[in-house]
């Protein structure tokens, strides 16, 4: 579709243009699919009291008086403005003075008294209802021509980059919409069009950016989630009409000269559910299908021996494996847990993560290569181009979530029939797995491994934990105690986190405690790991780097500082850390101050130790987008689709998937070519790892 460059659009000159390509607008009609993030209903039914939330409102006043202040350096504008409602507002303005021209004659022009002038305000002091002194973000004039883009009517607000304002992307994307509408191709079926009463394209895309009532932006929205979630389900059921053709050349077959002695070896037994699950998998693995299933079981349920079952399956077979894990930390624990259960078998295991030596790198590309290498663990570094398998057939991707779908296909596409087994604890609802992953199999660990007692969860202040953790290292328990760090790499968190542990050697002179964070070396981790876990030293100081996998049966306590900072799907995990022997563990949640949704989230987890159940309430609380790992990473195209909210639309789309793929499976009628170009192009944009042909 030859598509005008947004330079054309009347108003954007280079720099602009520019400031447009940061937020991936290239095209006129890159720009009218650049969605509101929000909208502010802008309508005059709004009255005083909506100013209390600290959010603006927008309203008519007429100018009562203005007044000048001169100062030195920097000037005072004051108007006194009556709203309908005879309530008289104050508005303040300061400008820089300077020489030569009066700053504020402009502002005197649009504020003459007597005049009428649309403001979009808040409250300058948000909790006092006394004060009449407002904060004017933006102010219209009744007379100008573009008014209701603005004001007067339900307002969108896009998310935008430095140097561009709300006010002038809006009058930008009218001018597009005004020219540049017409060239809109309809893409989707016009059967499903009908059937499902969708708005045109150009319909939509008026009504999704300057929508004249609630009902008109729904419907247009409605139309949008429609389209991406119909978009990304069908490409999905072409690729997997295509795997169901693709066969695995190679076969598995269950040798068990591993597997037995495995199984003898290991310190407990297998529950029953682990049993189940191991099945399942080994069945896809000896299956000629390659295997894309997801496992997922609650933190502490047993994934990690499942999964090393499976990898042994392959070594059994002299296959290679690999085994991803989201942080070094996480990746070096599954190291160990290898190395340690597979002493007396014949297993080569490695690891390989970004702090790996050159030395130790190059020797293990080259063992990799040679095939002398049977699994091997690592981070990120796995999915480089330079590491190069010689017959890798199996992967096993630890909380997936963390993971891109770009990450997790590339490492997939290092040989050809792959397994892939992904593991998550946060479980993915049915109708997101059909229109995220397409059918995607799932085997579920719905059962404990015996005698666990659940993690007592408590919040407590500062004094009151440490006196708990003194209990507990007193009986020769272990424990942690863990910091918020938002980024590893801020030195200056990284720093204050240091201080605290600093101060705790100082007020606990007789506790052996260590620090762990992602800026160590990867030995220099794995020695202090070691040391926690041959009790050399009692607790475990960190940040959130622990938050996945490790494991310690003999660590009873968890202290979480400033518990607020963290989401509730961390939270739960890093309480998963204790709880894994046999002793009654204590979580206890340290917060600082809290807003209402932080107070809801510690309260959850003061009432269940059920993942599933945490899993969603935090879908409810915040949206699906960081859990699934899709929002963040951008590398699915949903733009508008909110898989919570838009639940309806999506099993709407699921059954409408249905039937087009039924009638048209590789989309060769006419009527449906605008959708399958539209799916090429996405395909080669943002869905590459969905092998389209
Ligand atoms: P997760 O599912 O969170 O990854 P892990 O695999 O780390 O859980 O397992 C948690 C702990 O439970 C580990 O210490 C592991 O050795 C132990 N474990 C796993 N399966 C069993 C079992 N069947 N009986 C007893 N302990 C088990
Ligand atoms: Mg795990």
């Amino acid at each position: 579709m030859p598509m005008a460059d947004i330079k054309y659009i009347k108003g954007i000159g280079p720099a602009k243009s520019a400031m447009f390509n940061r937020l991936d607008i290239f095209t006129t009609s890159d720009l009218l699919h650049y969605y509101a993030r929000t909208y502010q209903d802008r309508r005059p039914n709004k009255n005083l009291n909506d100013f209390k939330d600290a959010q603006s409102v927008c309203f008519k006043a007429q100018v009562l008086r203005t007044q000048v202040i001169p100062a030195r350096t920097i000037g005072i504008f004051k108007a006194f403005v009556q709203d309908e409602k005879n309530n008289v507002f104050e508005a303040t303005w300061f400008k820089r003075r300077a020489r030569g021209y009066d700053v504020f004659a402009q502002i005197k022009k649009d504020f003459s008294i007597g005049s009428y002038v649309w403001l979009v305000a808040k409250r300058e002091d948000k909790n006092s209802f006394l004060s009449n002194k407002i904060i004017v973000d933006e102010y219209y004039k009744p007379t100008d021509p573009e008014l209701h883009l603005h004001a007067d009517a339900i307002v969108p607000i896009y998310a935008l980059t430095q140097g561009l304002t709300n006010k002038f992307f809006r009058q930008t994307m009218a001018r597009a919409l005004g020219t540049y509408l017409e060239e809109e191709k309809e893409i989707l079926p016009p059967e499903l069009l009908k059937k499902r009463q969708l708005l045109t394209i150009k319909q939509a895309l008026k009504g999704v950016h300057f929508p004249s009532s609630i009902a008109e932006l729904e419907n247009a929205r409605k139309r949008m989630v429609y389209e991406e979630f119909l978009l990304m389900s069908m490409a999905w059921a072409i690729k997997q009409k295509q795997e169901k053709i693709d066969e695995k050349q190679h076969r598995y077959e269950l040798k068990k000269h591993l597997l037995t002695p495995f199984k003898e070896n290991l310190p407990f037994t297998f529950t029953k559910a682990q049993t189940r699950v191991i099945n399942e998998i080994f069945k896809d693995m000896l299956s000629p299908k390659p295997m894309t299933r997801l496992l997922q079981g609650d933190v502490g349920s047993g994934k990690t021996i499942v999964a090393l079952s499976a990898l042994l399956l392959a070594t059994e077979n002299n296959f290679q494996s690999a085994f991803m894990a989201p942080t070094e930390i996480l990746a070096t624990q599954h190291f160990i847990t290898l190395k340690n259960q597979l002493k007396n078998l014949k297993v080569n295991v490695e690891i390989l993560t970004s702090k790996t030596t050159k030395k130790n790198k190059d020797k293990i590309l080259k063992d990799l290569q040679e095939g002398k290498i049977d699994i091997l663990v690592g981070t990120h570094a796995l999915i480089e181009d330079k590491v190069k398998f010689k017959n890798l057939r199996f992967i096993v991707i630890d909380e997936q979530h963390r993971f891109g779908v770009k990450q997790r296909a590339k490492l997939r596409s290092k040989a050809r029939h792959i397994d892939m087994l992904s593991m998550t604890a946060t479980p993915i609802p049915r109708t997101f797995a059909l229109a995220l992953y397409g059918d995607l199999s799932v085997s579920t660990i719905d059962e404990m491994p015996p005698n666990r007692k659940p993690v007592e969860t408590l919040q407590l202040n500062q004094n009151a934990a440490l006196e708990l953790l003194k209990e507990e290292v007193k009986k020769d328990h272990q424990g942690y105690i863990v910091f918020p760090l938002i980024d590893e790499s801020d030195k200056l968190e990284l720093k204050a986190a240091k201080e605290e542990f600093e101060k705790l050697q100082l007020a606990l002179p007789d506790i052996k405690f260590a620090m762990i964070h992602g800026q160590m070396g990867g030995q220099e981790k794995q020695k202090v790991m070691e040391d926690f876990l041959n009790k050399k030293s009692q607790v475990l100081v960190a940040t959130p780097v622990i938050e996945v996998g490790i494991d310690v049966k003999n660590a009873t306590i968890m202290i979480i500082q400033n518990a607020e900072r963290f989401g509730l799907a961390s939270l739960h995990q890093l309480r998963g850390r204790v709880g894994r022997g046999e002793a009654k563990s204590i979580c206890v949640l340290v917060a600082g101050h809290t807003s209402t949704l932080a107070k809801e989230r510690l309260d959850i987890l003061c009432q269940t130790n059920d993942g599933f159940k945490i899993g969603q309430k935090d879908l409810a609380l915040r949206g699906p987008g960081e859990i699934l790992g899709t929002r963040q990473s951008g590398e699915i195209e949903l733009k508008s689709a909110d898989l919570i909210k838009d639940k309806d639309v999506l099993e709407e789309v699921v059954q409408d998937k249905e039937e087009l793929f039924k009638q048209d499976p590789m989309l060769l009628k006419e009527e449906h070519q605008p959708f399958k170009k539209r799916l090429q192009e996405l395909y080669q944009k943002y869905w590459s790892f969905i092998d389209l042909g």
